[in-house]
């Protein structure tokens, strides 16, 4: 039996603590999380472990990032869970501050980023990288982390953080995770937890559909080309895509083909209520 890690939702105990570590020459690590872990989350953890020397994990389900008819309510919450699965990874202290903490009443503050913000995620989702980007700010501001970890599996988002802390110079460097997947290819979410049975099964297309993509732009088709039988397959497997788009890796710019440079391919796709999204890097 572990014991569970410590833990605390006060934003003084979180800075004292912080404040310790950081007189003995600690890098602190924070891996931001809205809880409901999974081993994608782990993955971010253990890498937190092999870049800094203290890890700091917060627990938070982001009102300001749900829409009103999004999910919030519905989020997958299981605190015991979580406490046990960080147990077995030794995270130095878990942060779990209640909305009101964090949202204290009249709270009229909204972090806005451009560039990256837009398009894609957005599109579907207005206000989401808003609010993503407004309880980061203050994730940071409180924990005041060297590094923070963010999974690739939400690309748009790393890059909503990277240049939210390169805008506002905060002396924070973040750090890609590669995204886990299952077995058969569906990239772990939280969210697959609403997938039904035979909604589960048909998921993986996605990234298998992602992989095939990928290979045609490789052989030098357009992404207009490229795309359409995916669109097509998605379709008859009841998917409704939101969006399967090429962009630059570095800045979301969109593209139209290959070209000397990153990119990476970029899907959401409703099945059933479930919103699934996925990504994958691509290089000539
Ligand atoms: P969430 O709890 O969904 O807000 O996710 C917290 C962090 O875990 C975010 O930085 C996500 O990008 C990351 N994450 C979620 N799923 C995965 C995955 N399958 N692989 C790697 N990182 C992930």
């Amino acid at each position: 039996m572990q014991n569970n890690p410590n833990t605390t939702n006060r934003v003084n105990q979180l800075r004292k603590r912080i404040a310790l570590w950081r007189d003995q020459n600690q890098l602190i690590t924070l891996v931001p999380t809205m809880g409901a872990l999974h081993e994608g989350h782990l993955s971010l953890i253990e890498l937190a472990h092999k870049l800094g020397d203290k890890v700091v994990v917060s627990l938070f389900v982001n009102p300001k990032q749900f829409g009103a008819n999004e999910d919030l309510d519905l989020y997958p919450r299981d605190r015991e869970g979580d406490l046990a699965a960080l147990a077995t990874r030794n995270v130095d202290l878990v942060y779990m501050p209640t909305p009101e903490q964090i949202y204290p009443s009249g709270f009229a503050t909204t972090i806005s980023v451009g560039g990256p913000s837009q398009g894609l995620c957005a599109d579907s989702r207005p206000g989401f990288f808003d609010g993503v980007a407004t309880v980061v700010t203050k994730l940071f501001l409180h924990c005041q982390p060297d590094l923070a970890i963010f999974g690739e599996k939400d690309y748009q988002q790393l890059l909503v953080v990277r240049r939210l802390v390169r805008d506002l110079d905060l002396p924070i460097e973040i750090i890609g995770g590669p995204i886990v997947r299952d077995n058969d290819g569906l990239a772990l979410s939280s969210r697959n937890a609403y997938l039904s049975k035979t909604e589960r099964q048909a998921a993986p297309l996605l990234h298998k559909l992602l992989e095939q993509t990928a290979r045609r732009l490789k052989n030098g088709e357009t992404m207009h080309e490229a795309s359409r039988p995916a669109l097509r397959e998605l379709a008859t497997a009841g998917f409704e895509p939101d969006y399967f788009e090429l962009r630059d890796a570095s800045d979301l710019t969109p593209l139209q083909q290959l070209e000397e440079k990153p990119a990476r391919l970029l899907i959401a796709a409703r099945l059933g209520t479930t919103r699934l999204i996925d990504n994958i890097a691509v290089m000539r």
